[in-house]
């Protein structure tokens, strides 16, 4: 039986799943805004908890966070300063266990492989698109790592294919200008329509002006559209992958899977694409479940 964690929007998800594939068990922990401290003390206490209650876990957990990528630096916010490094050899100190990291996209693209939407695909791609913007890639069921475990990081690509507007004034926390993360978190979609506005919406009250005939609520969302279609045209003309499946709170517009393939062919080099665009499954602990996959693989 192998253990995964999730640390995402200020919960710890769980969950244990079986050699077999059958998920035996799974809880979560609330962190509270202190970072790192209450952080470390919600990993413990669950894993406290799944190894009390499910005797014979492996060793090693599974973690999937934001910091996972070796020696990068962390968004300035959540789990605060961590780099994966530190994030690693404190969580296994506190756990008293190994501890292998992915990123949520890479999590989420097991999860789909393993258990979800993906699981007779031979190649597929995933978006997380949240406060931050992840990937990952799976072979069959297998994640590909790469030889310095950096794949999936399409939050600091550059937005394909540019107007010339996109490539003014667009500082990502990484240091460096127009990358994608600007464009396609959370915060990246809600600073468009208050540069316009100057008022403070989030993406669901975005999509309800949209669908209350709001124009620049509308504008907003036909921008995304293009902008996650160029995004996704650079994918399928690298890897060409079985199906691309979108994950986070800005996969949950709808909208996506009809607008965003009818982009492609403007901007992927075949006009027809046999890629599938897929709306990640709707499992509270799918991040968890992804990371636990790791460990079994
Ligand atoms: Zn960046």
């Amino acid at each position: 039986m192998n253990l995964g964690l999730s640390i995402q929007n200020s919960l710890i998800t769980a969950a244990i799943v079986t050699k077999d594939g059958d998920f035996v068990w799974q809880d979560s922990y609330p962190v509270e805004k202190d970072g790192a401290p209450s952080l470390l003390t919600g990993c413990t206490a669950l894993v406290d908890m799944a190894s009390r209650d499910n005797p014979g876990l492996n060793q090693t957990v599974g973690i999937s966070a934001q910091s996972s990528f070796i020696d990068q630096p962390t968004p300035h916010d959540g789990i605060g300063s961590l780099t994966s490094v530190d994030l690693r050899r404190k969580l296994q100190a506190s756990l008293g266990r190994p501890a292998v990291l992915v990123s949520p996209g890479q999590a989420l693209a097991l999860y789909e492989s393993c258990f979800g939407k993906a699981q007779q695909s031979e190649v597929t791609c995933c978006l997380f698109l949240d406060n931050h913007v992840y990937g990952g890639v799976t072979f069959g069921q297998k994640l590909w790592r790469g030889a310095s475990n950096i794949v999936g990081a399409w939050g600091h690509m550059p937005l394909p294919w540019p107007v010339p507007h996109e490539l003014e004034g667009r500082d990502c926390w990484c240091g460096r200008n127009g990358c994608l993360e600007v464009f396609l978190s959370l915060r990246g979609l809600e600073n468009e329509y208050f540069n316009i506005t100057q008022t403070k919406l989030d993406i669901q009250e975005i999509a309800d002006a949209a669908d209350a005939s709001d124009l620049v609520a509308s504008s907003v969302l036909q921008v995304l559209d293009d902008r996650l279609g160029r995004a996704t045209a650079a994918i399928i003309n690298m890897f060409d992958p079985n199906v691309i499946i979108l994950g986070g709170r800005i996969a949950k517009l709808n909208r996506l899977y009809l607008n965003v393939p009818r982009k492609w062919p403007g901007y992927s080099l075949n006009k027809v694409s046999k890629t599938k665009l897929l709306q990640a499954c709707n499992e509270q602990f799918a991040l968890a479940k992804g990371a636990a996959s790791l460990v079994a693989s």
